[in-house]
């Protein structure tokens, strides 16, 4: 758990957000659901307790799907909160978003039931410090 508060917002700046905290938990999901809903392999998630969210500039969209909450910027696209009505106690983040999410480290792997096939080899591939070296023809 760690003491807030937190700032957060999406790439365009249309939407900053505060959570007044605590960060109760981070879970890296693999879920069909927030691959589609992202468009990247698994999204890390950041559990706070309901009504501790305040929208400081902008509102969000808000897309229900399967019976869960998803907003997200109207303008740029970045997923932003995720909220299922069946735990009303809680909402999540997306980790990405906080202005500083090298403090939010995972603590597991949910929906591992989903997971893309490569997900789990990510950390065995060559890494550059910037671009990789484009496939030109
Ligand atoms: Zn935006
Ligand atoms: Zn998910």
């Amino acid at each position: 758990m760690i003491e807030g508060p937190f700032q957060g917002g999406c790439l365009c700046g249309a939407i900053r957000y505060q959570v007044s905290g605590p960060a109760l938990q981070t879970s890296y999901c693999h879920c069909e659901d927030c691959r589609k809903a992202s468009g990247a392999p698994a999204v890390a998630w950041t559990f706070f307790k309901t009504g501790t969210l305040t929208w400081l500039r902008g509102s969000p969209k808000v897309v229900n799907f399967a019976g869960r909450e998803r907003s997200f910027c109207g303008d740029c696209g970045t997923p932003l909160v995720f909220f299922d009505p069946s735990i009303p106690e809680l909402f999540e983040t997306n980790t990405c978003t906080l202005d500083n999410p090298a403090s939010h480290a995972p603590s597991d792997h949910c929906w591992v039931a989903d997971e893309i096939p490569w997900a789990s080899k990510l950390a065995e591939l060559p890494r550059y410090e910037l671009s990789s070296p484009p496939p030109l023809p």
